[in-house]
């Protein structure tokens, strides 16, 4: 089969390798049919995640069909279109049981970091019963790739780490497929009061107005002009949420300014250096910090969500690329800016089998 893989020297190559099989009875073999491209598979190009060695086929969202099931998977049949879960959940371990599926001792995100992922005609799924969720023939196949990940993080790590209250104020800071999608999913499900995105290039941010934030602000016009503008919109009190979805001191500076008192920072950016925690002014302020990274106990309320069109993440699928062409898709999602790239879905060969398509 064909598979992405990480070369160890900031690329990526297509190899052929042989197609995974059964190693436990709790694994599933799923065909894959559409992938996507995370913002972490490029902090892996970068160098950043010293878990995932050169070799690995990367990836860990995607949508596929049940190709095979160890004995012990009982909830699925072969066939089954499902969606794949970034997180893989044992649902036993000591975290699973504190419903931490995230730091799950035999799982967790090892897709396309510990193990071969979903950049693949083929992936083995560990832990499938807990790890695969069927697709509703209701949602498309391509935009569900977004429910591996961006959607679950958006809600768990952003709204409900947030802790949104109908009427709060909100912030968020970022405006990539995450910041975007908590954008919608704060306006549709909860009924803030006011919504400002703070974010860097003006695409994004018309595009964040398009979606209803009733403010934007852009730290190229200055980072302390963007936080004393949006300081302004709430009487200068700060606002009862703010999310942060970037990854980088400066992003938790803002978020740290704007924070009113009383008020939720949930951080979700993927950071890779330490930053500034101002206690000197927020000790006596109130605040909450949260960081998560996704659990991924969500996704069957997602799914529901979606297919009852409470939310809508069709417009994240800014791109579509063949299998054979995912080196552009890499560059396409690499920079977005250029390409006007939110999420890319790629979709994988169909298979022939003895002639037959
Ligand atoms: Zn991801
Ligand atoms: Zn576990």
């Amino acid at each position: 089969m064909k598979a992405v893989i990480y070369t160890g020297d900031r690329r990526i190559s297509i190899h052929d390798r042989p197609k995974p099989v059964i190693l436990h009875p709790t694994d599933a073999i799923v065909r894959v049919l559409h992938t996507t491209i995370c913002g972490t598979d490029l902090h892996i190009l970068q160098g950043h995640v010293p878990t995932c060695t050169p070799g690995r086929i990367l990836g860990h969202e995607g949508v596929g069909m049940i190709d095979s099931l160890g004995a012990d998977v009982t909830n699925f049949t072969v066939g089954q279109i499902v969606v794949i879960s970034c997180i893989t959940s044992c649902g036993t371990c000591y975290y699973c049981r504190r419903k931490m599926p995230s730091q799950c001792e035999t799982g967790g995100w090892i897709l396309g970091n510990k193990i071969d992922g979903t950049q693949a005609e083929y992936v083995r799924i560990p832990h499938a019963t807990l790890s695969l969720h069927v697709l509703p023939e209701s949602i498309d196949q391509k935009v569900a790739v977004t429910l591996s990940d961006t959607v679950p993080t958006s809600y768990e790590c952003g709204i409900l780490n947030g802790d949104i209250q109908p009427g709060s104020t909100v912030a968020i800071i970022g405006t990539g497929p995450i910041g975007l999608t908590i954008l919608q999913m704060a306006r549709k499900l909860f009924s803030p009061s006011v919504t400002a995105v703070v974010g860097r290039t003006h695409p994004r941010l018309e595009t964040a107005m398009s979606m209803g934030a009733d403010h934007t602000f852009s730290v190229l016009d200055g980072q302390d002009t963007a936080i004393a503008s949006a300081l302004s919109v709430t009487q200068e009190r700060g606002f009862d949420v703010v999310i942060e979805a970037v990854g980088t001191p400066e992003s938790f500076e803002i978020a740290q300014a704007l924070v009113g008192a009383g008020g939720t920072i949930a951080s979700l950016g993927v950071f890779g250096e330490s930053c500034e925690l101002h206690l000197e002014k927020l000790w006596n302020r109130n605040i909450c910090l949260r960081t998560r990274l996704i659990d991924a106990v969500s996704t069957p309320d997602i799914l529901k969500m979606v297919n009852t069109g409470s939310i809508d993440p069709h417009f994240l699928i800014s791109h579509n690329f063949s299998f054979d062409d995912i080196h552009n898709a890499y560059e396409a999602f690499e920079e977005p800016s250029k390409h006007g790239t939110l999420k890319v879905t790629i979709t994988m060969p169909e298979i022939v089998m003895n002639g037959f398509s």
